[in-house]
């Protein structure tokens, strides 16, 4: 149980959703996402509960030192999945609810599937310890002298942000997290590969087109940025993370004719660095994944905290 008080009026919830897919009739049935059916509970549920606001309106709000409505609630999805379109859309449309997606640009651009939904889709196909069992091996072989470090196995849990997870899958995302970025995608890519025939055809089907997403944005969906390739920002030179923000967003603006000013940090991971870059490329605002609500008077606006969708459940049961 998540050790939050009930929400306070003038608390934001910023709640945080990744895939919104019925997984039990895809290929991949051991995706872990939110279900369609109870994510439309969910919504109904904030629509009583709560207003629903924009992340930009927010944002203006606490710059100018103005009050934030009532139960102010922001919905956010991460990553750019097609679910967001096909399934979410259409429900937050007919609701007239606004939102911010912050997709990845990677698979858009190159169509390359990011490590960390190489990870998700190696796991749902292969489960965790056939998949723990390839990186040990592939490691061994390859890159032997971090083999120790970085060795998958069930017994502590190393990082406590992966509590929806088993111990092993735990660790599986740690060390996926905190490998060294080119040799998790030299691993990556090997294993992807064995498993997973055409990158750019599982590209065109997962993530949602710029097409879909200007279509969105007429329909009053704003968008921001989640970097290019996902990697976790605090474990990269000053000079490659400004490459992963700054390059993610000339991309969204030219494809998407809007002003991107909203960042969602990968992995929840960030430094000093990262902030000062977002500041420096002209964002307004970035989202973290730590479970919160945001207090109207000391909010910081780089670093705003969120709940999980199954977090905010839990919180309102109490
Ligand atoms: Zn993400």
């Amino acid at each position: 149980m998540v050790a939050f008080e009930r929400p306070e009026k003038s608390y934001c919830t910023i709640v945080m959703y990744h895939y919104v897919r019925n997984m039990y009739e895809t290929d991949y049935p051991g995706i872990k996402g939110l279900l369609i059916k109870d994510f439309i509970k969910q919504i109904d549920y904030i629509c009583k509960n709560y207003s629903v606001i924009k992340l930009e309106d927010y944002t203006g709000l606490i710059k100018a030192k103005k009050a934030v409505p009532n139960n102010a609630c922001i919905l956010t999805f991460d990553d750019g999945f097609k679910d967001h379109y096909t399934n979410v859309f259409p429900i937050l449309k007919k609701k007239k609810l606004p939102a911010t997606f912050f997709p990845l640009t990677q698979p858009l651009s190159e169509f390359v599937v990011p490590a960390v939904h190489k990870t998700h889709f190696l796991l749902a196909k292969l489960g965790a310890p056939r998949f723990a069992e390839e990186i040990n091996s592939v490691m061994e072989k390859k890159f032997s002298e971090f083999s120790t470090e970085y060795f998958i196995d069930d017994k502590i849990k190393k990082a406590k942000r992966y509590k929806w997870d088993d111990n092993l899958s735990a660790n599986l995302k740690w060390t996926i997290s905190a490998m060294p970025v080119e040799i998790k995608n030299k691993v990556f890519n090997f294993i992807f590969s064995k498993y997973f025939e055409d990158e750019k055809e599982f590209c065109k089907n997962l993530y949602m087109s710029f097409d879909q997403m200007r279509e969105m944005i007429e329909g009053g969906m704003s968008f921001g940025s989640h970097s290019v390739t996902h990697p976790a920002l605090s474990k990269l030179s000053s000079e490659e993370q400004d490459k992963e923000i700054r390059n993610s967003k000339i991309t969204l603006e030219k494809e998407l004719g809007v002003k991107i000013s909203a960042f969602s940090y990968p992995y929840g991971d960030f430094n000093e660095a990262t902030i000062d870059i977002l500041k420096k490329e002209g964002f307004l605002c970035a989202v973290t994944t730590n479970a919160g609500l945001n207090k109207e008077n000391d909010a910081n606006l780089f670093t705003l905290d969120r709940l999980d969708t199954n977090d905010l459940c839990k919180i309102n049961e109490k």
